[in-house]
């Protein structure tokens, strides 16, 4: 019997799937529908290097997904050998500490735990309705960009606030791309052929949302986003770390909170410093001598080296530093010049090694470099299908 899984990632006003086959590690088709809740809504099709477009309204999720499944109707593969579907669920709060089984009672604590991700949680619910509409013959399984750092250590987690009040809106340190932060320690140590129980472990998820995250043993003990995604590394859009203090000095000049929260999000970053939220774009600029590029990549490289400095003291010392996602994976100007600034520390790069590029995991400091520096390619989909066989025991 095949064990096909069917992961989506529902967000607002989209939906990406993905047929996965955890034998071959690859996935068998992938789509996406856009422009959900618009007058009119596009769905794209892949399947054996063949695209299929469709435009139409897709009026909310239950049609999406009602469009999805009639899509692998008509140009297949099948859904008749879909094991499990696997739902990217952005915040677990401090409830789901793994990935879970979905049920009735699961829906409901993730209704309640709307309030903490009021832009992420509730179309990911409305995708997992409409997919156990559909699909009600097999198991639906959520997992959770949170629970990976759902067992950081309390001094870790907690925000030095009023504890009544955090308590009363459970305001604490979530941390987010759980999933990757978990697969790409693990497979780091499959790299250098040690277990990951023995290993201190720094990873760098580098991509248009970024993220950092201490590992020691297996187990994340610190990691840089917050209660939400907007807290640590500076991103393509999002300021990161910043003083709290801002939301009162803007609102004073009269902002409103929602049009501080959009700049914070959307107009910060790179893209708020120069202009280019894309690091290629971003390179491109300080190629061609732009200073305010040059500054925006200071910036990007000054806040990634004081958080891994200040990993390796939480940690007390680091086996490897390992880089992943869209610029960790490609963008050999950040990995040279953040390793650079961190040669003291015991991180010495290979400058050949760094500039070749490649899909394989890999080893790029040199073979006396007392901390390992390594390139390892994330795979969400994969984790993702694998925590989905494991939960329904398959
Ligand atoms: P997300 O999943 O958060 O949307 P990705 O992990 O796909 O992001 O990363 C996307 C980012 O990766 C792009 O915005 C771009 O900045 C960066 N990127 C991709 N390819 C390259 C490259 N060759 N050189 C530098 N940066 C790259």
């Amino acid at each position: 019997m095949s064990s096909h899984i069917l992961l989506l990632n529902c967000g607002s006003s989209s939906m990406k799937y993905q047929l996965f086959d955890p034998e071959t590690q690859s996935p068998l088709a992938v789509g996406i529908v856009e422009r959900i809740g618009q007058d009119v809504g596009k769905l794209k099709h892949e399947v054996d290097g063949q695209e299929f477009v469709e435009e139409q309204p897709f009026p909310d999720h239950t049609a999406s997904f009602a469009a999805v499944v009639a899509a692998f109707g008509k140009h297949g593969p099948s859904l008749d050998g879909v094991r499990a579907v696997g739902h990217r669920t952005v915040h677990g709060g401090s409830t789901f500490q793994e990935s879970t089984l979905i049920t009735d009672e699961v829906i409901a604590k993730l209704v309640e735990l709307q309030a903490l991700a009021p832009l992420h949680n509730p179309p990911g619910i409305a995708g997992i309705e409409a997919a156990m509409a559909l699909l009600p013959d097999v198991p639906h399984v959520a997992i959770f960009d949170t629970a990976f750092f759902a067992k950081l250590p309390a001094e870790a987690y907690t925000y030095a606030i009023d504890r009544e009040v955090a308590k009363k809106y459970e305001l604490r340190r979530y941390g987010f791309h759980g999933t990757s932060h978990s697969y790409v320690s693990k497979k780091a140590a499959e790299v250098l052929g040690r277990p990951v129980e023995e290993l201190k472990v720094i990873v760098c998820h580098l991509g248009n949302g970024a993220s950092i995250s201490a590992v020691d043993g297996g187990q994340a003990v610190e990691t840089s986003m917050g209660l939400t995604p907007l807290q640590g590394l500076v991103m393509g859009t999002r300021s990161g770390d910043i003083d709290p203090g801002i939301f009162k000095f803007l609102s004073d000049k009269g902002y409103s909170i929602d049009e501080i929260d959009t700049l914070l999000n959307k107009q910060s970053g790179m893209g708020g410093m120069c202009g280019h939220t894309d690091m290629r774009d971003v390179e491109a600029r300080i190629d061609a001598g732009d200073a305010e590029a040059r500054l925006a990549m200071d910036v990007y490289i000054h806040r990634l080296i004081s958080y891994i400095g200040a990993y390796i003291a939480v940690l007390g010392g680091v086996d490897a530093v390992v880089f992943t996602a869209g610029i960790g994976e490609n963008a050999s100007l950040v990995r040279r010049e953040a390793s650079n600034r961190l040669r003291h520390l015991g991180l010495v790069i290979d400058e050949e090694k760094n500039a070749v590029r490649a899909k394989e995991p890999r080893v790029i400091s040199t073979p006396d470099s007392p901390v390992k520096i390594l390139v390892v390619p994330t795979n969400e989909e994969l984790a993702m299908a694998q925590d989905t066989l494991r939960i329904i025991g398959a």
